[in-house]
């Protein structure tokens, strides 16, 4: 029998990554009986005029230091090395086509970004391509998840992760204002933030 593998897609900015997000990837490993994640830092987020990004390489390092103990993980430069914006329907495309045989994909991402699917290009294909995770905060207004986001959709789930109180805004606000983050980010993602004096500016 044919053996088709369950590949977690856990797709997100990482800016930085923290603990919130290694949970909501474990979580999904387990409860959905995946195979394997593999976390998709992104390119130019297109999305995101409103606010500056740490450059891709960045993110995808930091990413790289904080998943690399779990042999279930691993970690994309998809997206980073994609030149124009992001979108999900190219990597999921693109996945499909890196794994020769069978894979089911399950795109995981924040149950925020996840309300904006119909905004996203070809959302009929992105549909199609994967099942989709939508990781929530502790305190989310579920409700308006469900009246807004194509939850009637066979595809999409809802996983409630009380890590994510734990968010890369709060974290590179408390940089900013030289507050602690360890133990809210691997110890790796905190000496790389140090190093390269990360989240200093504005933003
Ligand atoms: P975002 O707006 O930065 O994040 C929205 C919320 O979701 C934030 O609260 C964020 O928390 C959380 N989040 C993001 N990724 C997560 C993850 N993997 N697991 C758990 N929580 C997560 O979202 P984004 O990072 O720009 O986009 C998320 C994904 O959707 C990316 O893969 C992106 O490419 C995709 N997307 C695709 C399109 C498109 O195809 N057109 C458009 C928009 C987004 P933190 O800030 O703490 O992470």
């Amino acid at each position: 029998m044919r053996k088709v593998t369950r590949l977690g897609v856990m797709g997100g900015t990482f800016d930085p990554l923290h603990h919130g997000h290694l949970v909501t990837a474990e979580e999904a490993l387990w409860q959905f009986h995946l195979d394997e994640v593999v976390f998709v830092p992104t390119g130019q987020p297109w999305m995101k005029a409103d606010r500056e990004v740490s450059p891709a390489e960045h993110r995808y390092l930091m990413t790289v230091i904080a998943t690399a103990s779990n042999p279930h993980f691993s970690v994309s430069r998809i997206e980073v090395d994609r030149e124009g914006p992001t979108y999900a329907v190219d990597t999921l495309r693109e996945l499909r086509q890196q794994r020769a045989g069978d894979v089911e994909l399950f795109f995981i991402t924040g149950a925020d970004a996840m309300l904006e699917i119909l905004q996203w290009k070809d959302p009929e294909e992105v549909l199609e391509q994967a099942h989709f995770i939508a990781a929530t905060r502790p305190g989310y207004d579920i409700a308006r998840f469900e009246k807004e986001a194509p939850t009637s959709h066979p595809r999409v789930s809802v996983m409630d992760i009380p890590a994510l109180a734990i968010s890369s805004s709060d974290i590179r606000r408390r940089v900013r204002d030289g507050e602690p983050i360890r133990y809210l980010v691997p110890e790796g993602v905190n000496t790389y933030i140090r190093k390269f004096h990360l989240y200093r500016g504005g933003g």
